[in-house]
């Protein structure tokens, strides 16, 4: 029998009620003949108010104690989801990442899954049973309790979905999929069929918020068709596969970032002290060989950064910044569009990075979304 897998996240589980609902939503995938395996986020904000009560109990809480609590918050809606299913007429069973076989490395409040061993859910699969799976948390070779970082249960849906060789996998949401822009954001934003594993993985990587890049990067490798889909409702969604889907785009925009640039004879000993600082850097460029800009995602504390960074000898800061990037694969093959868009860029453009799959466009943060409008006005119109 084929496998599904779907995953709901935190605000299709955030009450009583909506559980219930989604209950009903996995009855019907098992009423069609599949198999079905779960995973679930914690209910609404649950981890945050954990998080929160974990910073007023200690000033540095320990990451391994960190993990044994955040690990509640799945155990918690993986079980009453399980007991909704079972009171529609169905036979279920919840299974914690550990007793699902999701291993990872011993990195606490942030592993990655080293390989999935699904046997108990195999197991329960055979005897007819849905499986509930608690999303984000595994555990480590040494048996120590790890959780896989924020927004991690969309990749213990893909790496689960990998290794029961899932027909597919569905990431279900308070978003009925991905648009060719943050809708909030620019109002022209239609919802996309389908795009390939490549292009939402880069489009996740600067900023468009739907889908994990580290669970689609798994999807990749394994070649697993994701669907990303509202949880209520009848929409199609968004089909996410190896496909490449020609003429698509996404415009994002990831913010706050910053600049540094510096002279390119000290370039070697900045990029040390940036990385003993843990600043990522989202690209660098060289212009005519004496000055090197490096674009910084901003850390979770940007004044602790741009005071971190001002320390730095022989650096000039810029702060306030934001990328706006339209991801399009292919698109080095029409140069002429990428001429379009530097020219349209430029009166607001801190500096502009092309690659044959990207262009990204660094401005003030006050620009940002007027440049997204733009850019993605302009796409629209050389697609038709
Ligand atoms: N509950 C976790 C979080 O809020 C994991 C997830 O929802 O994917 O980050
Ligand atoms: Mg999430």
């Amino acid at each position: 029998m084929s496998i599904v897998v779907q995953k709901y996240g935190g605000s299709s589980v955030a009450s009583p009620d909506k559980i219930r609902l989604v209950a009903k939503r996995i009855v019907e995938t098992k009423k069609q003949g599949h198999d079905v395996v779960v995973v679930v986020s914690a209910m609404g904000s649950t981890t945050d108010e954990l998080l929160k009560n974990a910073n007023a109990v200690s000033n540095a809480p320990s990451r391994r104690e960190l993990d044994m609590l955040l690990s509640c918050g799945e155990r918690a809606s993986m079980a009453l989801l399980s007991m909704a299913v079972i009171n529609l007429g169905y036979e279920a069973i919840s299974f914690t990442g550990s007793q699902a076989g999701v291993m990872t490395n011993d990195r606490h409040s942030d592993a990655s899954i080293i390989e999935v061993r699904p046997v108990r859910v195999q197991d329960e699969l055979s005897r007819g049973k849905v499986v509930i799976v608690a999303g984000f948390q595994g555990v480590s070779y040494k048996r120590e309790i790890t959780t896989l970082g924020r927004g991690g249960s969309d990749t213990t849906a893909v790496a689960l979905a990998a290794a029961l060789s899932a027909e597919y996998c569905e990431i279900c949401s308070d978003v009925d999929g991905v648009y060719t822009a943050d809708p909030r954001v620019v109002s022209a934003a239609q919802l996309l069929d389908g795009l390939s594993h490549e292009e939402m993985i880069e489009s996740a990587a600067h900023g468009a918020k739907v889908l994990h890049a580290e669970a689609v990067e798994f999807a990749r490798l394994s070649g697993i068709a994701l669907y990303a889909r509202a949880t209520t409702g009848s929409g199609r969604g968004t089909r996410i596969d190896n496909a490449a889907t020609a003429g698509s785009f996404v415009v994002s925009s990831l913010s706050p970032v910053c600049m540094v640039a510096t002279d390119s004879r000290f370039a070697k000993s900045v990029f040390e002290e940036l990385s003993s600082l843990q600043a990522e850097v989202l690209f660098a460029i060289s212009s005519d060989a004496t000055r090197i800009f490096c674009c910084l995602k901003d850390s979770p504390n940007p004044s602790q950064l741009q005071s971190d960074i001002s320390k730095i000898e022989n650096v000039e800061f810029m702060g306030d910044l934001a990328a706006v990037s339209v991801t399009s694969v292919g698109s080095g093959k029409a140069p002429h569009a990428m001429s379009e868009l530097l020219a349209l860029a430029e009166p607001e453009a801190v500096a502009t990075m092309m690659t044959p799959n990207r262009r990204t466009v660094v401005s003030p943060l006050a620009q940002a979304s007027i440049l997204a409008e733009k850019m993605h006005s302009l796409m629209l119109g050389s697609k038709h």
